[in-house]
């Protein structure tokens, strides 16, 4: 590693010593980019890494609600505003009880690098809380939701951060958060969250854009190997939002999907999962993925542990973690690798451990990695910014194909990258090159703010 990463890595660590996930972030960043700190020596001078690893603005505030019994409840909220360097502060938020500094800091860190290669005038934030919607009322989700915005109103803004959903937070929180902004803003801002309903200035294909633009990647990555996703069989982690569209897209393009999960459990159905089931169970009824053998008893299910995740324990061409992060570790990569697993695909951010993603690719493993295949979800989002601040509607078809049209650009310029850096097929390195040279490009000619 050049010796300028390496001293701004060390600094990282730290001045950042309980916040393991975003050291983690930080380090798969800083493992891919010497090659261009090498031939840019100014980078060091201009403090390029210092500043990109320090987030402009952190916001931390109490969120006070009252639950059904009429008690008081108090949680933690979090907005990040990492990096405006190439657009308004743009990232979703993330509702759940895991939900702490290290978490809100590594996400952010992503969304900079992950909006650079969208190719779309985005920076970087991420926020959420450590609250559980699991379990709560829809008056209790309404009642926390306008809480939390009563604070980050004053901090967001079409032209300044723009939130969106992530873990535990769909439609229906959108709905609640966007509702109350408007009505302490007195003003229709549409543009201000993204992830909105159609009814209301939502983007047609905002819902599927996650997961089918990681399915298109993963059809570039094949097909720039000379493979194709035909008649392949894929595992899904997860049973969520990204999970649910890669299912479906992956079944569109001839692929057989044989295993989902939630974090209670994973079920297995030899013949294909069926995703009108999962979606009546997850999606409508917000159940458990457990009930899924009711309805089909041939298929089998298995109990997670803390320790212990048996999505990554069957035999499948393709596995794709669309759940959260560090949930494929190098245990379940080898168990991968012994099933004869020939592409991993990262929906959810950071799912893989960094040692498991060196696996991977030291055993000729196709890798495509979070920054790069899931982008397709906040491209959509700004794609539903540019709608709201148009005040018209692209069709599903139109949203769609432009969505394709980003996620294949994405793919050429991660290939590019590695190709030109000396990292050929190596698409962790490509994807963390090429935004990371946008990124410095553009610092550099802001001056240092
Ligand atoms: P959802 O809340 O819709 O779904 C999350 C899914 O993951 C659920 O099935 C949930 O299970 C499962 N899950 C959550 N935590 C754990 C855990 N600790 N162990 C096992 N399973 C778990 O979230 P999304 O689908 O929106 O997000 C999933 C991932 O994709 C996250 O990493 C997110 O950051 C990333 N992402 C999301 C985007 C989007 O557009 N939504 C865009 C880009 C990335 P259960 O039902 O039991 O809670």
């Amino acid at each position: 590693m050049n010796s300028y990463i390496n001293k701004v890595l060390e600094e990282t660590k730290i001045k950042n010593q309980d916040e393991p996930e975003f050291i983690q972030a930080v380090s798969e960043v800083f493992n891919s980019i010497s090659p261009v700190i090498d031939v840019h020596e100014e980078y060091e001078r201009l403090a390029v890494l210092e500043r990109m690893v320090e987030p402009e603005r952190i916001v931390i505030f109490r969120v006070p609600w009252l639950n059904d019994k009429n008690e008081i409840v108090v949680n933690r909220g979090y907005r990040i505003q990492f990096s405006s360097l190439i657009g308004p502060y743009k990232g979703g938020l993330r509702f759940h009880p895991s939900v702490n500094l290290s978490i809100i800091k590594f996400l952010g860190f992503e969304q900079i690098f992950k909006n650079a290669l969208t190719g779309l005038p985005i920076g970087g934030a991420k926020g959420g809380s450590d609250f559980d919607p699991k379990g709560k009322s829809d008056f209790e989700i309404m009642r926390f939701c306008q809480s939390f915005m009563n604070e980050l109103y004053r901090h967001i803004g079409q032209d300044v951060d723009v939130p969106a959903g992530d873990i535990g937070v769909g439609a229906r929180e959108i709905g609640y958060l966007f509702g109350q902004y408007k009505k302490l803003r007195n003003a229709y801002e549409g543009g201000a969250l993204t992830g909105k309903d159609v009814t209301y200035g939502g983007s047609l294909a905002r819902k599927e854009a996650t997961g089918y633009g990681l399915l298109y990647y993963m059809r570039e990555m094949l097909k720039a190997d000379g493979k194709s996703l035909k008649d392949k069989t894929v595992a899904i982690s997860g049973s969520g939002n990204v999970a649910i569209y890669a299912c479906e897209k992956a079944m569109a393009m001839g692929a057989k999907v044989v295993a989902m999960s939630d974090s209670n459990g994973a079920v297995y159905h030899k013949n294909g999962i069926d995703l009108d089931l999962i979606k009546q169970i997850k999606e409508v009824k917000r159940g458990r993925i457990k009930e899924y053998i009711n309805v089909y008893p041939d298929a089998m299910y298995i109990e997670s542990t803390p320790n212990f995740s048996p999505i990554w324990e069957y035999s499948v061409d393709i596995a794709l973690p669309c759940a959260t992060q560090n949930e494929l570790n190098l245990e379940d990569a080898k168990k991968l690798v012994e099933h004869g697993v020939m592409a991993v695909g990262e929906g959810a951010n950071m799912p893989c451990t960094y040692d498991a993603i060196e696996y991977l690719q030291s055993k000729g493993v196709l890798f495509a990695p979070a920054k790069a295949a899931n982008a397709g979800g906040v491209a959509t989002s700004a794609i539903e910014m540019s709608q709201n601040s148009m005040r018209y509607y692209y069709t599903f078809e139109e949203v769609e194909s432009k969505l394709e049209r980003i996620m294949i650009n994405i793919f050429k310029n991660c290939e590019k990258a590695a190709k030109d850096y000396g990292c050929e097929g190596n698409y962790v390195a490509g994807a963390n090159i090429a935004a990371f040279k946008q990124l410095a490009e553009a610092m550099k000619m802001q001056g240092v703010v």
